[in-house]
């Protein structure tokens, strides 16, 4: 099997802005921001989409909803921020691995787009 993007920035093959690291996750800076801060962070073991997640995911997706709670909070981000996770073609999901969006540092419009 062929790596994901983020698997590839997590094994350091694709350089990116990590903020965040542990044996489950990473958090890396968006490379085309939408808001001052936005940061993405993964599980590194690849899951293509929330929809395609199962019982076995349960533990790290937990995991990755408290530490972007966590680094949003080391990110100065208390004033609040939004958390999205994308999925599949009509959310907008643009890479095949499930990635939580923390965005913040500006007031955010609701709805979104
Ligand atoms: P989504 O559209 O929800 O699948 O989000 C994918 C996100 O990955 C987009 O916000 C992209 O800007 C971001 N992205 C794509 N390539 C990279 C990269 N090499 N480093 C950091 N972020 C990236």
């Amino acid at each position: 099997m062929s790596k994901t993007l983020f698997e590839k920035i997590a094994a350091r093959e694709i350089p990116a802005g990590i903020v965040y690291e542990d044996d489950q996750v990473l958090a890396f800076r968006d490379i085309n921001p939408q808001a001052p801060v936005h940061v993405l962070i993964v599980p590194k073991r690849a899951i293509p989409r929330v929809a395609a997640a199962g019982p076995g995911d349960q533990a790290v997706l937990g995991h990755l909803l408290l530490k972007a709670a966590e680094v949003a909070k080391q990110l100065g981000l208390a004033n609040g921020y939004r958390l999205v996770i994308n999925n599949g073609p009509d959310g907008g999901e643009t890479v095949p691995h499930l990635h939580c969006h923390i965005l913040g540092g500006r007031l955010l419009a609701w709805p979104p787009g």
